[in-house]
């Protein structure tokens, strides 16, 4: 029996791994519970799975409900603080993160200082600061695993390999909603939102419509794996069936296909290193008939070509990259700036931006903060 904590229990990844719970009742116990902002649900959560303690990170939420938080018998925490208590609480056995943004970062940082595992869904922290969250995991012998989906691909088939025997990896994108159209221009929020595959939260979606989740996912896998950016590649793959791949020296190819069901990484990393039964339709590989593979355009989908770049400079780049993003992200759903206008937000943010090298926590969190207020200044 695994004792585990979902922070960001409310949102989409949250909530699927509650589904994981419920159907595997004799595996997972929920120690805590941890959201953002939506109080109702969560209440409902807590009266469902009865954690010890549980978390409203906006602390003003918690007016008025409160007291029946308290009824149910647990400890209740807030704001930035009581997810800090959350994530590092002491009888975890796993931590699962799936807080949308750069807000779960410093919460996983101390998670992995107190010796916990952690699970991350949210690719934000892994860009932002993956290199230093890897170090730290290193140090005191945790596991950090990955559940966006290219990267529980590339971790099944990269398990149990050496690093030095790994020609490149390859990550695939369905090519979101406007993998084949040609001018930009009146793109509605509406049309962005509309993701031929998966469904998801409204940022990661709109990430996926600029391939800005591509160009993050690049900088995600070279942090999880340790290995030079410019040996990644993306590939688009409409039919979505294989989610990863990885090639050896000696020209031999691994691919982890499944259908498109973010159940399957999130149970997986759950389960490690046993499998369980799945509660999801199987792949038809006969239904499928026909796999398609093609190199993206750079040119029109340019927030790609900046994730390399961010990567390559280095230091506090791909923080700033991932600040900037969820500032223009939000402007953009808000109506306030056009969807070309989210990679000439970034391109602009990058370009005034002095790189620091071998960045601490502190440092990376201030490039953070920089990087939300120079795009708002420059939206
Ligand atoms: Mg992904």
């Amino acid at each position: 029996m695994k004792t585990i904590a979902v922070i960001g229990s409310t949102g989409s990844i949250g909530r699927k791994v509650l589904d994981i719970v419920r159907k595997h009742p004799e595996k997972f116990r929920v120690g805590v519970l941890a959201a953002r902002q939506n109080a109702e649900l969560l209440l409902k959560q807590v009266k469902e799975f009865k954690p010890r303690l549980v978390c409203l990170f906006e602390k003003e939420r918690l007016r008025g409900c409160e007291a029946s938080f308290r009824k149910e018998g647990c400890r209740v925490a807030a704001g930035a603080e009581g997810l800090v208590e959350a994530s590092a609480w002491p009888q975890a056995d796993q931590v699962i993160f799936s807080l949308v943004g750069a807000v779960g970062l410093a919460p996983i940082f101390r998670a992995i200082q107190a010796g916990k595992n952690v699970a991350i869904a949210n690719k934000e922290p892994l860009v932002m600061a993956g290199e230093l969250l890897i170090e730290e995991a290193r140090k005191r012998n945790v596991q950090v695993l990955p559940i966006d989906s290219e990267h529980s691909g590339l971790w099944q088939c990269l398990e149990g390999r050496r690093m030095e025997t790994v020609q490149k990896l390859v990550l695939t994108s369905s090519g979101g909603p406007f993998r084949g159209r040609k001018s930009f221009s009146g793109v509605t929020v509406k049309e962005a939102l509309r993701h031929p595959k998966w469904r998801m939260g409204p940022k990661i979606t709109i990430d996926s419509a600029t391939l800005m989740n591509k160009g993050l996912e690049v900088i995600e896998a070279s942090n999880l794996f340790s290995l030079d950016v410019d040996r990644i590649e993306v590939l688009i793959h409409p039919e979505a069936v294989v989610h990863a791949l990885v090639e050896f020296v000696d020209g031999s190819h691994l691919a982890q296909m499944a259908i498109t069901d973010m159940r399957i990484p999130i149970q997986y990393a759950m389960s490690f290193p046993e499998r369980l039964n799945h509660i999801y339709p199987s792949l038809d590989l006969v239904k499928v008939k026909t796999l398609h593979f093609e190199k993206p355009d750079h040119r029109r989908f340019p927030c790609l070509a900046l994730g390399y770049e961010a990567k390559r400079r280095g230091g506090t780049m791909p923080a700033v990259l991932n600040g900037a993003n969820e500032t223009a992200v939000a402007a953009f759903l808000e109506g306030k700036i056009s969807f070309l206008g989210i990679s000439r937000t970034l391109e602009r943010v990058m370009h005034s931006h002095r790189v620091k090298a071998r960045p601490s926590l502190a440092d990376i969190l201030e490039a953070d903060r920089w990087s939300r207020e120079t795009a708002t200044q420059s939206l």
